[in-house]
């Protein structure tokens, strides 16, 4: 005998979108937030230093696309030190399209205001990582100062530089003076020289190549530490295992090189957590040498706490 089942009922459309994200964290007495500006899609052409073929198959183990795109997140962090509400980078709002800009979103979602933050701290001056500051020449943080070291804001903010650049550069230097704009005209923005402490148990770290002035920060609170380091890394999926590889938005790719494989053999020995940009959401693990190259631990979801020995 066959089964009767009821009639099928039509189901709602398939709804597509993703829930907006955040995700939290104790480090000591902080209170760190994540925040998820969206993902950007990166061409694989654009990360220089490993032939054609071996890139197919270095993505193609990654379980990606071998001729891309390769996926990159974009975060950025909320710090709640007991004193002060900072938020290191600001997303890259509508500069990049439709699958970034989430921040505010988010910020929302998280139980804050962006009238809330009073610190902006900057990793650097892309505009994924600027771009959120601004809406339609407004500051969207009207009660933050924004901070970022000073060859940084020498850099993008000169006028000489913007004229010299490649053609298809040049837009970086718009989208960061456009979206300082309305900070520098309040006397909101700052800058620092290296060594300086900006609050207690935040210390930037030069970290530079990617760009001239590209620091990471390094946050401690009763012993327990965690170490943002800007975009160190683009693809986690090609340059933990290969950090040789850099990418075409690199001032000095040199130099970003060195770094990268300062920073792992750095954060792989005192086991700290990091903190990337560009690390899958929430962009919060640790980094584990192998015997070539370095390996990404992710956090898993619930880990509130830094673990102790
Ligand atoms: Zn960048």
């Amino acid at each position: 005998m066959r089964t009767q089942y009821p009639q099928l009922v039509a189901p709602p459309a398939p709804v597509g979108t993703q829930i907006p994200g955040f995700y939290r964290m104790a480090i000591g007495d902080f209170e760190l937030t994540v925040l998820l500006d969206g993902h950007d899609s990166l061409a694989p052409e654009l990360l220089h230093g490993m032939s054609g073929s071996d890139m197919q198959r270095q993505l193609h183990q990654a379980f990606l696309p071998a001729k891309g795109p390769i996926h990159t997140a974009v975060n950025a962090f909320l710090v709640h030190t007991g004193q002060r509400l900072m938020l290191i980078d600001a997303g890259a709002a509508t500069c990049f399209g439709p699958a970034l800009g989430n921040v505010r979103n988010n910020l929302h979602s998280a139980g804050y205001r962006p009238e809330d933050i009073d610190t902006i701290l900057l990793t650097h001056m892309h505009g994924d990582h600027v771009c959120g500051l601004a809406d339609k020449g407004e500051a969207v943080f009207p009660g933050a100062t924004v901070w970022v070291a000073k060859d940084e804001a020498d850099y993008w903010l000169d006028e000489k530089n913007a004229a010299q650049a490649p053609e298809g550069l040049r837009i970086f230097y718009k989208l960061a003076r456009d979206s300082l704009a309305p900070y520098m005209a309040s006397g909101r923005f700052k800058t620092y020289s290296a060594g300086e402490i900006l609050s207690s148990g935040v210390t930037p770290m030069p970290n530079p190549g990617h760009t001239p002035g590209h620091h990471g920060y390094l946050l401690t609170s009763q012993g327990q530490s965690l170490f943002v380091w800007g975009d160190i890394v683009h693809s986690h999926a090609v340059q933990f295992e290969h950090p040789e590889v850099s990418i075409e938005f690199d001032s000095d790719r040199k130099q970003a090189i060195a770094t990268r494989e300062k920073v792992f053999a750095d954060v792989a020995k005192t086991r700290v957590l990091v903190a990337g940009m560009h690390l899958p959401f929430p962009g919060l693990g640790h980094v584990a040498r192998e015997r070539l190259g370095y390996r990404w631990v992710p956090v898993e979801f619930g880990q509130r706490f830094v673990e102790t020995e």
